[in-house]
């Protein structure tokens, strides 16, 4: 804190020696009590001079008499005081004792040459304090308002550290949220793959034990229709059985021409020639030539039928067959 303050008394162009007395006298209150203090004795010699002719006295005490030492110190304060008493306006001549004072006469009047002047200034008036302990209250506000916007430039700067550090932060975490979000979605479609493939494996399974116990119902009344169609098979072949029993032989009605009908059986194999010779052998209605022809369905026999056999012709099991005279 102190150190602070000595800073801005050192700005101001107190010397630190200055400063540091003005601090320790007004308690180490801060810069107001310090200012005013250092203001109201503006006019006092500078305490700096001081450690210098202490650390020369002892290298002069060595070898020297008292008496040239003590003209010596005085010579040289006379010499000291000579070349820097003051600071002079080389534009109006007004006296300055301190840098503070002549910044304050430059802002104030635009002057701008300065020189070191030898003449002493007379101590300051009471308008010409009150004059300074304006410009230094002004110079302190100044001061307190550069602090405050550097403060302010600090805290916004620190606020845009704050500001990028959480938006790095927030996008490391958005970042972070995003993988974790992806490896997620990844996991979950994963899940949902497995899922789909448990489901269709059952499917599958249930597809299959379908097909199996259609696979088997079927296979059941296939048995049974085979049974079926066995036993109708096995009716067929008897009735088979039965018609080839019959067709074995066939009976036939030989209606002659004069309207006498000879009733003979015949071997289904046997030949129409056969039926032709048995009519010549046993006809009632004379010897002209004849024909044979059947009604259902009307077919008239030719040469070529009479070496077919009976079953073949369609005259089994029974026929009526019908004699006519041959026209010549
Ligand atoms: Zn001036």
């Amino acid at each position: 804190m102190s150190s602070g303050v000595i800073d801005i008394l050192v700005d101001m162009g107190f010397s630190i020696s200055k400063a540091e007395k003005a601090l320790e006298i007004t308690g180490n209150k801060g810069v107001e009590p310090a200012m005013e203090w250092l203001l109201a004795h503006s006019d006092e010699a500078e305490p700096a001079p001081e450690p210098s002719i202490g650390e020369s006295a002892p290298a002069l005490a060595a070898d020297t008499p008292i008496q040239d030492n003590v003209a010596s110190v005085s010579n040289q304060l006379v010499s000291t005081t000579e070349t820097a008493k003051s600071t002079k306006c080389d534009v109006c001549g007004k006296l300055f004792n301190s840098n503070l004072e002549v910044e304050f006469h430059a802002t104030k009047s635009g002057h701008d040459r300065f020189s070191e002047s030898t003449e002493e200034k007379k101590p300051l008036t009471e308008e010409e304090k009150r004059e300074q302990l304006k410009m230094l209250e002004e110079k302190l506000r100044q001061k307190r308002k550069e602090r405050e916007e550097q403060e302010k430039k600090d805290a916004l700067e620190r606020e845009k550290n704050r500001i990028r550090s959480g938006k790095e932060m927030s996008e490391a975490r958005k970042k972070l949220e995003e993988l974790e979000m992806k490896k997620l979605l990844e996991q979950r479609k994963r899940e949902k793959e497995e899922e789909k493939e448990a489901k269709q494996r059952v499917r599958a399974q249930i597809e299959a034990d379908k097909a199996a116990r259609r696979a088997k119902a079927t296979a059941e009344s296939n048995q049974s229709i085979n049974t079926v169609s066995t036993s109708l098979s096995a009716v067929s072949s008897a009735t088979a059985m039965h018609h080839r029993k019959d067709y074995t032989e066939t009976r036939l009605q030989l209606r002659l021409t004069n309207g006498q009908t000879l009733t003979q059986s015949f071997g289904s194999k046997e030949q129409l020639s056969a039926v032709r010779l048995f009519i010549e052998m046993n006809r009632t209605d004379g010897n002209g030539p004849f024909q044979l022809m059947t009604t259902f369905p009307k077919k008239v026999f030719t040469d070529e039928d009479y070496d077919t056999p009976l079953d073949v012709l369609g005259l089994v099991p029974s026929a009526v067959v019908i004699v006519q005279k041959k026209m010549e």
